[in-house]
């Protein structure tokens, strides 16, 4: 250490460790100003080793996945379940707690507790959510909601609208009461109130694609009734993970106090669910185009932090044999359900480090709050 730090007094250093104990650091001089988090739904070791495997090189090859610096392991039972679920598991990385699967946002108990989205917006931030099942579905609710189950659906959509983040991409349409031919909301469509809201509506991938995305706009986009397609088989009127993110980053990167963003790639677990290699590949691929985005944004935005994890493993997915190539490689499925398997974590920007190592899937946003300088997360939820 340097002489100036000698230097300083024992009693005014100790103060100093104090403050810092106590308080955090300042939002201002908090090493994290953006965060972007990348949830893979069902993303195991194996579902990244397929995909690796699929690229030309075969084991050689490399994701963007493959290039970021910190990587850990996540320990994700649910709080009744040694195997979780994507509500559950959801509510662990969006709250710090964890709960009963089925639940979006509560103890197993039925406290409310505070999602670290909500919070960032609190403190001045834009928040995002894109997926590419409904927008109700566990993944996105679990940062927007508090409910006792993620069935609720209908609850959930109102829920999610009124929490208000100023983007919400990805299927869903039907709970929002959009006809799904004329892509106009009925009468009573829940959808009327996100533009009572202020909120901007784009039905298809030509609407947001030529969106102009202006200053305090509040973007809404519900592309397909249910989930969206596999990556494989997309419908010219819904627009790739990647295609969301990158629109969903202009608009929430517009805010200088920052912004807390989520992106999911919701179908690995979907195609993974059928033990389907060639889909579950697909959408792993187009998963890692936004990793490659999100890295690329970060190297030229300082203060933002990248974590990519996932909820669970789904499937039991195992590589039994082939070439290095990445020729002639068998697979063996042992479920068409979640499994109990560690899940990986990676990270990149300030703070990255604290991401290595093997972690409580808790421990994650408690560590992303810690480096935001959030000094009441995880905390219960104080108001209804
Ligand atoms: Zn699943």
């Amino acid at each position: 250490m340097s002489r100036r730090y000698n230097s300083i007094p024992l009693a005014a250093a100790l103060l100093l460790v104090l403050a810092l104990f106590l308080g955090g650091t300042a939002g201002a001089e908090a090493p994290v100003k953006n965060v972007i988090l990348l949830i893979g739904d069902g993303l195991g070791i194996n579902q990244v080793t397929a995909a690796r495997l699929s690229l030309e090189g075969g084991a050689s090859a490399v994701l963007n996945l493959d290039t970021m610096p910190y990587t850990g392991f996540s320990i994700n039972y649910a709080a009744n379940n040694l195997v979780t679920d994507s509500a559950a598991a959801a509510t662990a990385l969006a709250t710090g707690y964890r709960t009963d699967t089925g639940r979006l946002g509560t103890l197993p108990d039925g406290t409310a507790v505070r999602s670290i989205m909500l919070k960032a917006k609190e403190q001045g931030l834009s928040t995002g959510v894109v997926a590419t099942v409904k927008i109700t579905d566990a993944t996105p609710a679990a940062f927007l909601v508090n409910a006792d189950h993620r069935a609720l659906e209908r609850d959930v959509a109102a829920a999610v609208l009124e929490a208000a983040p100023d983007v919400l991409l990805g299927g869903g349409a039907d709970t929002f009461g959009i006809n799904p031919f004329t892509k106009k909301p009925k009468s009573n469509a829940l959808i009327h109130r996100a533009l009572e809201m202020g909120y901007t509506f784009v039905a298809d991938r030509d609407g947001l694609l030529n969106l102009e995305i202006t200053p305090e706009m509040k973007l809404i986009g519900l592309f397909i009734g249910g989930d969206m397609s596999f990556e494989l088989t997309r419908l010219p009127t819904e627009p790739s993970l990647l295609e969301m993110a990158q629109r969903a980053l202009e608009l929430v990167s517009q805010n200088p106090q920052g912004f807390f963003l989520v992106v999911e790639g919701s179908r690995i677990d979907r195609a993974a669910h059928t033990n389907s290699i060639k889909e579950m590949v697909g959408e792993v691929l187009m998963f890692d185009q936004v990793v490659g985005l999100a890295l690329e944004f970060a190297r030229e935005h300082p203060g933002t932090l990248v974590v990519v994890t996932a909820d669970h493993e789904t499937g039991g997915l195992t590589i039994t044999g082939g070439q290095p190539s990445g020729a002639n490689v068998t697979y063996s499925w042992a479920a068409t359900a979640h499994t109990a398997s560690m899940v990986p974590i990676y990270a990149f920007g300030p703070g990255a480090e604290h991401f290595s190592g093997t972690l409580q899937i808790t421990e994650i946003p408690r560590r992303i709050a810690e480096l935001m300088g959030m000094d009441d997360f995880p905390a219960l939820k104080k108001s209804p």
